[in-house]
């Protein structure tokens, strides 16, 4: 492969540039999208429209890059994880959710995480690699390629990796996943653990997507504790930041609150929260913890996880109640590259 071309690491224009390099027509361009992103091919003799000569051609210059499905897990609740190897040996991990009608898939733009956040096993493992542009969009056509003739509906980044702090290669995928496989911006939501200099270029660079910040605290020297990354960005330069995240009419930013017993669940932190997302358009995610080995956080009561509820309702914010899914599976991101996992 070295020195070709990997074609799923084109740009549209790119697509259209390489085929003008090749002295080939207009509509070959079209004809390779068509079969990389609507067909899936994962080679390029999989293009049976194009003559043997055309695709022997294009093999000495060109390639189609692909994940390998090393493992899957399927939850009792219909929720599906996947271990896909990268071609240099490394894991990562994609989740598909079903949900009233919508096929979310939950991916990853980086191999580990250098943001160490308290709760999370991939954080625990340290960053190994930022994933390429076409490793991030490869997850959803190889999903798409598993489950056919279903498709993909809707896409969070929110599986291993801060998206942010692999900014340039999101946003080449971000694109990619609006123009090649005609998933709306609407239906795509970014979650970061709060890189403002990544929220504030957001608008500026990708598709107009939705936002999620994972903020777990109300103060800075508990969110320390759970999210290291709130030394660099504290959490009131952090709501300043989304305060400046342009929203269209009848969009919201959404906010997660991973509720753990004892940390963070007090109802003080509760009118704390209301009171720092004063003004802004959001939705808060209350996110029941999901316990893993090797740690002891827990998730707190139920009684509390109500109270904590009823404080942010009774003061006129969304707030919802999120249940983990496919607990049976250890759907939480990283578990499985951990070698957590068991098959069922
Ligand atoms: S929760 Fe997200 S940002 Fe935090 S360590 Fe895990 S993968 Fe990284």
């Amino acid at each position: 492969m070295l020195n070709k071309i990997n074609l799923k690491s084109l740009s549209k224009e790119g697509v259209f540039s390489f085929v003008m390099d090749q002295s080939l027509p207009r509509y070959r361009a079209e004809q390779l999208m068509h079969w990389i992103y609507e067909k899936y091919a994962a080679d390029i003799d999989e293009i049976t429209e194009f003559s043997t000569g055309l695709r022997n051609a294009l093999k000495s210059i060109a390639y189609i890059s692909n994940l390998q499905l090393a493992k899957s897990l399927k939850s009792s609740d219909g929720t599906k994880k996947f271990l896909f190897s990268l071609r240099d040996g490394e894991t990562i991990e994609s989740v598909l959710i079903p949900d009233e009608g919508r096929l979310t898939l939950c991916i990853s733009s980086q191999v580990g995480c250098a943001m160490g956040c308290l709760f999370c096993v991939t954080g625990r493992c340290g960053l190994v690699r930022s994933l390429k542009s076409y490793e991030i969009l490869d997850q959803i056509i190889t999903v798409n390629r598993l489950i056919q003739p279903k498709k993909i509906t809707n896409v969070v980044f929110m599986g291993m990796g801060e998206p942010l702090a692999n900014f340039d290669e999101d946003v080449k995928a971000l694109w990619g996943i609006v123009q090649f496989l005609g998933i709306s911006k609407r239906k795509i939501t970014l979650s970061t653990a709060g890189i403002i200099p990544g929220i504030l270029l957001l608008p500026e660079k990708a598709p107009e997507i939705n936002l999620a910040v994972s903020l777990n605290a109300t103060t800075d020297e508990v969110r320390n504790k759970i999210m290291p990354v709130t030394k660099r960005y504290p959490i009131r330069s952090l709501i300043n930041a989304c305060k400046k995240y342009p929203l269209r009419s009848g969009r919201r930013i959404t906010f997660e609150y991973v509720l753990i017993d004892g940390r963070n669940d007090s109802l003080e932190d509760a009118h704390r929260l209301v009171k720092l997302l004063k003004g802004i358009r959001c939705k808060i995610n209350l996110i029941l913890l999901n316990p893993h080995p090797g740690s002891d956080l827990k998730r707190p009561p139920d009684k509390r996880v109500s109270e904590f509820q009823n404080i942010l309702l009774r003061n006129n914010m969304r707030a919802l109640i999120r249940e983990s899914k496919g607990q049976d599976i250890l759907a939480a991101c990283g578990q499985l590259r951990a070698g957590i996992g068991r098959d069922i």
